[in-house]
Protein backbone atom coordinates (compact mmCIF):
# COMPACT_ATOMS: atom_id res chain seq x y z
CA UNK A 1 0.00 0.00 0.00
CA UNK A 2 1.33 3.24 -1.16
CA UNK A 3 -0.08 6.45 0.11
CA UNK A 4 -1.36 9.07 -2.69
CA UNK A 5 -3.37 11.60 -3.69
CA UNK A 6 -5.12 12.34 -6.75
CA UNK A 7 -6.77 15.19 -8.13
CA UNK A 8 -8.96 15.91 -11.43
CA UNK A 9 -9.50 19.46 -13.44
CA UNK A 10 -13.12 17.97 -14.99
CA UNK A 11 -14.43 16.53 -17.54
CA UNK A 12 -15.39 17.89 -20.98
CA UNK A 13 -14.16 19.17 -24.30
CA UNK A 14 -11.02 21.96 -22.76
CA UNK A 15 -11.74 24.29 -25.70
CA UNK A 16 -12.57 27.36 -23.40
CA UNK A 17 -8.98 27.21 -20.98
CA UNK A 18 -5.36 26.72 -22.23
CA UNK A 19 -3.99 23.20 -20.84
CA UNK A 20 -0.90 24.65 -20.53
CA UNK A 21 -2.22 27.05 -17.26
CA UNK A 22 -3.99 23.87 -15.88
CA UNK A 23 -0.86 21.35 -15.05
CA UNK A 24 0.14 23.58 -13.01
CA UNK A 25 -2.90 24.30 -10.93
CA UNK A 26 -3.17 20.42 -10.84
CA UNK A 27 0.01 19.76 -9.80
CA UNK A 28 -0.58 22.98 -6.83
CA UNK A 29 -3.31 20.95 -6.06
CA UNK A 30 -1.60 17.31 -5.67
CA UNK A 31 1.56 18.79 -3.54
CA UNK A 32 -1.39 20.92 -1.04
CA UNK A 33 -2.57 17.39 -0.63
CA UNK A 34 0.44 15.41 0.18
CA UNK A 35 1.73 17.85 2.45
CA UNK A 36 -1.24 16.46 4.99
CA UNK A 37 -0.42 12.63 3.85
CA UNK A 38 3.64 12.99 4.49
CA UNK A 39 2.86 14.96 8.23
CA UNK A 40 0.83 11.55 9.09
CA UNK A 41 -2.69 13.56 8.40
CA UNK A 42 -6.04 12.34 7.56
CA UNK A 43 -6.82 11.50 3.94
CA UNK A 44 -10.43 13.48 4.57
CA UNK A 45 -8.04 17.01 5.40
CA UNK A 46 -5.84 15.72 2.18
CA UNK A 47 -8.60 15.29 0.10
CA UNK A 48 -10.16 18.92 1.18
CA UNK A 49 -7.09 20.58 0.81
CA UNK A 50 -6.42 19.75 -2.23
CA UNK A 51 -9.56 20.40 -3.64
CA UNK A 52 -9.31 23.58 -1.87
CA UNK A 53 -6.18 24.83 -4.01
CA UNK A 54 -8.50 23.83 -6.94
CA UNK A 55 -11.44 26.29 -6.33
CA UNK A 56 -8.82 28.94 -5.70
CA UNK A 57 -7.32 28.88 -8.84
CA UNK A 58 -10.06 30.71 -10.59
CA UNK A 59 -9.92 28.78 -13.57
CA UNK A 60 -11.72 25.99 -13.12
CA UNK A 61 -15.73 25.29 -12.83
CA UNK A 62 -15.38 25.68 -8.78
CA UNK A 63 -15.16 27.97 -6.24
CA UNK A 64 -13.81 31.43 -7.71
CA UNK A 65 -13.98 29.99 -11.23
CA UNK A 66 -17.72 28.88 -10.81
CA UNK A 67 -19.54 28.71 -14.08
CA UNK A 68 -23.27 30.78 -13.57
CA UNK A 69 -26.60 30.06 -14.22
CA UNK A 70 -29.23 31.25 -16.90
CA UNK A 71 -29.80 34.38 -14.92
CA UNK A 72 -25.52 34.95 -14.97
CA UNK A 73 -25.77 34.02 -10.87
CA UNK A 74 -22.79 31.32 -9.29
CA UNK A 75 -24.52 28.92 -7.39
CA UNK A 76 -22.32 26.03 -5.83
CA UNK A 77 -22.35 22.02 -4.47
CA UNK A 78 -19.50 20.25 -3.03
CA UNK A 79 -19.27 17.10 -0.80
CA UNK A 80 -16.84 15.27 1.35
CA UNK A 81 -16.77 11.41 2.37
CA UNK A 82 -14.44 9.90 5.34
CA UNK A 83 -14.01 6.43 4.06
CA UNK A 84 -12.49 5.12 7.19
CA UNK A 85 -15.98 6.75 9.27
CA UNK A 86 -18.39 6.67 6.96
CA UNK A 87 -18.96 10.82 7.79
CA UNK A 88 -20.54 12.64 4.83
CA UNK A 89 -20.78 16.26 4.31
CA UNK A 90 -22.43 17.93 1.69
CA UNK A 91 -23.55 21.42 0.66
CA UNK A 92 -26.26 22.38 -2.44
CA UNK A 93 -26.63 25.81 -4.59
CA UNK A 94 -24.85 28.07 -2.14
CA UNK A 95 -23.73 31.11 -3.00
CA UNK A 96 -21.87 32.18 -0.10
CA UNK A 97 -18.00 30.63 0.87
CA UNK A 98 -15.11 31.00 -1.24
CA UNK A 99 -14.46 27.42 -0.53
CA UNK A 100 -17.78 25.41 -0.61
CA UNK A 101 -15.73 21.90 -0.09
CA UNK A 102 -14.54 23.63 3.42
CA UNK A 103 -18.17 24.24 4.48
CA UNK A 104 -19.28 20.47 3.45
CA UNK A 105 -16.67 19.48 5.53
CA UNK A 106 -18.24 21.66 8.21
CA UNK A 107 -21.58 20.10 7.60
CA UNK A 108 -20.04 16.55 8.28
CA UNK A 109 -18.08 17.78 11.22
CA UNK A 110 -20.48 20.01 13.19
CA UNK A 111 -24.00 18.99 12.23
CA UNK A 112 -26.30 16.08 12.45
CA UNK A 113 -26.82 16.19 8.61
CA UNK A 114 -25.34 15.16 5.24
CA UNK A 115 -26.91 17.56 3.50
CA UNK A 116 -27.49 21.60 3.54
CA UNK A 117 -28.91 23.48 0.76
CA UNK A 118 -29.05 26.96 -0.05
CA UNK A 119 -29.37 29.72 2.65
CA UNK A 120 -29.08 27.80 5.42
CA UNK A 121 -26.05 26.57 4.30
CA UNK A 122 -24.99 30.42 3.18
CA UNK A 123 -25.99 31.22 6.76
CA UNK A 124 -23.76 28.61 8.45
CA UNK A 125 -20.91 29.55 5.76
CA UNK A 126 -20.82 33.08 7.47
CA UNK A 127 -21.55 32.40 11.17
CA UNK A 128 -18.33 30.14 10.20
CA UNK A 129 -17.15 33.56 9.70
CA UNK A 130 -15.77 31.51 6.37
CA UNK A 131 -14.17 33.99 3.66
CA UNK A 132 -16.83 35.36 0.81
CA UNK A 133 -17.52 34.23 -2.49
CA UNK A 134 -16.94 37.48 -4.99
CA UNK A 135 -18.51 36.34 -7.58
CA UNK A 136 -18.65 35.19 -11.04
CA UNK A 137 -15.18 36.00 -13.09
CA UNK A 138 -14.76 38.23 -15.98
CA UNK A 139 -13.67 34.99 -17.83
CA UNK A 140 -17.14 33.29 -16.51
CA UNK A 141 -19.04 35.79 -17.62
CA UNK A 142 -17.57 36.37 -21.19
CA UNK A 143 -18.75 32.67 -21.58
CA UNK A 144 -21.72 33.40 -20.40
CA UNK A 145 -22.77 36.67 -22.52
CA UNK A 146 -21.27 34.82 -25.92
CA UNK A 147 -23.53 31.12 -24.72
CA UNK A 148 -26.89 33.92 -24.37
CA UNK A 149 -25.95 36.02 -27.87
CA UNK A 150 -26.11 32.39 -29.17
CA UNK A 151 -29.60 31.04 -27.98
CA UNK A 152 -30.81 34.91 -29.09
CA UNK A 153 -29.44 34.19 -32.51
CA UNK A 154 -31.42 30.64 -32.26
CA UNK A 155 -28.70 28.74 -31.66
CA UNK A 156 -28.22 25.31 -30.08
CA UNK A 157 -28.29 25.30 -26.21
CA UNK A 158 -28.07 21.98 -23.69
CA UNK A 159 -30.58 22.90 -21.62
CA UNK A 160 -33.23 24.18 -24.00
CA UNK A 161 -36.22 23.24 -21.51
CA UNK A 162 -35.02 25.40 -18.32
CA UNK A 163 -33.82 28.50 -21.38
CA UNK A 164 -37.27 28.54 -22.56
CA UNK A 165 -38.84 28.09 -19.31
CA UNK A 166 -36.72 30.76 -17.18
CA UNK A 167 -37.82 32.90 -20.64
CA UNK A 168 -41.71 32.75 -20.00
CA UNK A 169 -40.88 33.14 -16.25
CA UNK A 170 -39.22 36.23 -17.16
CA UNK A 171 -36.04 35.23 -15.74
CA UNK A 172 -34.16 36.41 -18.51
CA UNK A 173 -34.60 40.31 -20.44
CA UNK A 174 -31.96 38.51 -23.04
CA UNK A 175 -29.63 42.06 -22.65
CA UNK A 176 -15.78 23.21 -16.51
CA UNK A 177 -15.68 20.62 -11.69
CA UNK A 178 -12.76 19.84 -9.75
CA UNK A 179 -12.49 16.82 -6.95
CA UNK A 180 -9.69 14.51 -5.38
CA UNK A 181 -9.72 11.18 -3.91
CA UNK A 182 -7.24 10.27 -1.36
CA UNK A 183 -5.25 7.33 0.88
CA UNK A 184 -2.96 8.00 4.29
CA UNK A 185 -0.44 6.34 5.73
CA UNK A 186 -3.09 4.46 7.81
CA UNK A 187 -4.90 3.02 4.90
CA UNK A 188 -7.81 5.85 5.52
CA UNK A 189 -9.40 6.69 1.88
CA UNK A 190 -11.24 9.94 1.39
CA UNK A 191 -13.14 11.93 -1.47
CA UNK A 192 -14.27 15.89 -2.19
CA UNK A 193 -15.68 17.37 -4.66
CA UNK A 194 -16.60 20.85 -5.41
CA UNK A 195 -18.66 22.75 -8.83
CA UNK A 196 -20.50 25.57 -10.08
CA UNK A 197 -22.36 23.25 -11.74
CA UNK A 198 -23.26 23.59 -15.56
CA UNK A 199 -23.11 26.54 -17.15
CA UNK A 200 -26.86 27.68 -18.33
CA UNK A 201 -28.51 25.87 -15.62
CA UNK A 202 -31.84 26.53 -14.88
CA UNK A 203 -31.51 28.55 -11.16
CA UNK A 204 -32.06 26.50 -8.33
CA UNK A 205 -30.52 23.19 -9.97
CA UNK A 206 -28.33 21.07 -7.68
CA UNK A 207 -25.98 18.49 -9.44
CA UNK A 208 -24.26 15.36 -8.91
CA UNK A 209 -21.14 16.80 -6.16
CA UNK A 210 -24.05 17.46 -3.90
CA UNK A 211 -25.13 14.03 -3.72
CA UNK A 212 -23.93 10.81 -2.08
CA UNK A 213 -23.16 8.11 -4.12
CA UNK A 214 -23.47 9.87 -7.63
CA UNK A 215 -20.36 12.70 -7.51
CA UNK A 216 -18.49 11.43 -4.28
CA UNK A 217 -18.40 8.39 -2.67
CA UNK A 218 -15.85 6.23 0.09
CA UNK A 219 -15.55 3.48 1.77
CA UNK A 220 -12.56 1.69 3.24
CA UNK A 221 -11.99 -0.30 0.27
CA UNK A 222 -12.39 2.72 -2.17
CA UNK A 223 -13.00 6.62 -3.25
CA UNK A 224 -14.46 7.83 -6.21
CA UNK A 225 -15.33 11.23 -7.72
CA UNK A 226 -17.06 11.72 -10.73
CA UNK A 227 -17.50 14.96 -13.12
CA UNK A 228 -19.63 15.53 -16.39
CA UNK A 229 -23.33 15.92 -16.92
CA UNK A 230 -24.51 15.84 -13.31
CA UNK A 231 -28.33 14.66 -14.43
CA UNK A 232 -26.39 11.55 -15.84
CA UNK A 233 -24.12 11.24 -12.94
CA UNK A 234 -27.19 10.90 -10.66
CA UNK A 235 -29.43 8.99 -12.87
CA UNK A 236 -26.46 5.78 -12.77
CA UNK A 237 -24.92 6.75 -9.31
CA UNK A 238 -21.59 6.76 -10.81
CA UNK A 239 -19.62 7.15 -7.60
CA UNK A 240 -20.99 4.47 -5.62
CA UNK A 241 -21.05 2.00 -8.86
CA UNK A 242 -17.05 2.51 -9.17
CA UNK A 243 -16.93 2.33 -5.38
CA UNK A 244 -18.90 -1.08 -5.28
CA UNK A 245 -17.07 -2.61 -8.15
CA UNK A 246 -13.40 -2.31 -5.85
CA UNK A 247 -15.20 -3.84 -2.90
CA UNK A 248 -16.47 -6.59 -4.82
CA UNK A 249 -12.37 -7.30 -5.64
CA UNK A 250 -11.76 -5.15 -9.27
CA UNK A 251 -8.64 -2.85 -8.90
CA UNK A 252 -9.24 1.07 -9.19
CA UNK A 253 -8.36 1.05 -13.19
CA UNK A 254 -10.84 -2.06 -14.23
CA UNK A 255 -13.91 -0.76 -11.94
CA UNK A 256 -12.96 2.80 -13.35
CA UNK A 257 -13.30 1.47 -16.79
CA UNK A 258 -15.35 -0.90 -16.82
CA UNK A 259 -18.43 1.61 -15.11
CA UNK A 260 -17.56 4.62 -17.90
CA UNK A 261 -17.88 1.60 -20.14
CA UNK A 262 -21.90 0.77 -19.27
CA UNK A 263 -22.88 4.47 -18.30
CA UNK A 264 -21.60 5.34 -21.84
CA UNK A 265 -24.03 2.50 -23.41
CA UNK A 266 -26.74 3.59 -21.09
CA UNK A 267 -26.46 7.48 -21.62
CA UNK A 268 -23.80 8.22 -24.37
CA UNK A 269 -20.40 9.53 -25.11
CA UNK A 270 -19.33 13.29 -23.91
CA UNK A 271 -21.28 12.67 -20.51
CA UNK A 272 -18.93 11.87 -17.59
CA UNK A 273 -15.37 11.03 -15.75
CA UNK A 274 -14.73 9.33 -12.70
CA UNK A 275 -11.57 9.47 -10.48
CA UNK A 276 -10.96 6.66 -8.30
CA UNK A 277 -8.22 5.09 -5.74
CA UNK A 278 -8.77 1.81 -4.01
CA UNK A 279 -6.55 0.86 -1.03
CA UNK A 280 -3.43 -0.06 -2.27
CA UNK A 281 -3.17 3.22 -3.94
CA UNK A 282 -3.75 2.64 -7.40
CA UNK A 283 -5.14 5.50 -8.55
CA UNK A 284 -7.05 5.95 -12.20
CA UNK A 285 -9.35 8.31 -14.18
CA UNK A 286 -12.36 7.05 -17.02
CA UNK A 287 -13.95 9.25 -19.37
CA UNK A 288 -15.97 9.29 -22.10
CA UNK A 289 -15.51 13.16 -22.88
CA UNK A 290 -12.76 14.58 -25.15
CA UNK A 291 -10.11 14.86 -21.87
CA UNK A 292 -10.07 14.91 -18.10
CA UNK A 293 -7.03 16.46 -17.16
CA UNK A 294 -6.13 14.64 -13.67
CA UNK A 295 -3.01 13.35 -11.85
CA UNK A 296 -1.45 11.73 -8.99
CA UNK A 297 1.53 11.93 -6.67
CA UNK A 298 2.70 9.04 -4.39
CA UNK A 299 4.34 9.85 -0.93
CA UNK A 300 7.63 9.61 -1.78
CA UNK A 301 7.77 10.80 -5.78
CA UNK A 302 9.50 13.48 -6.60
CA UNK A 303 7.18 14.80 -9.31
CA UNK A 304 2.87 13.94 -10.01
CA UNK A 305 2.41 11.81 -13.15
CA UNK A 306 -0.66 14.16 -14.88
CA UNK A 307 -2.63 12.34 -17.21
CA UNK A 308 -6.41 12.84 -19.43
CA UNK A 309 -5.28 16.15 -21.59
CA UNK A 310 -6.55 16.66 -24.80
CA UNK A 311 -4.94 15.27 -28.05
CA UNK A 312 -4.31 18.40 -29.39
CA UNK A 313 -2.12 20.18 -26.19
N1 LIG B 1 -20.86 17.33 -12.52
C1 LIG B 1 -21.01 18.76 -12.42
C2 LIG B 1 -22.48 19.11 -12.36
O1 LIG B 1 -23.24 18.61 -13.19
C3 LIG B 1 -20.37 19.53 -13.51
C4 LIG B 1 -18.94 19.16 -13.87
O2 LIG B 1 -18.49 18.06 -13.59
O3 LIG B 1 -18.25 20.01 -14.46
O4 LIG B 1 -22.87 19.89 -11.54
Amino acid sequence: MRPVIAVHAGAGTWRYLRIRDVIPVIERALRSGMEVIASGGMAVDAAVKATIALEDSGLLNAGLGSVVDLTGNVTMDAGVMDGETGGIGAVAAVTYPKNPVLLAKKVMELTDHVLLAGEGADKLAKALGMERHPGPTERVMGRYRELLAKIKEGGAVRFRKSYELALKLGWLDLHDTVGAVALDREGRLAAAVSTGGVIMKFPGRVGDSAIPGAGFYATQKGAAVATGIGEVIIKSFLALSVVRRIESGLPAMEAAERTIEELTKDYGKDTAGVLVVDGEGNAWASYNTEAMPWGFLRLGDRAPTISGLPESS
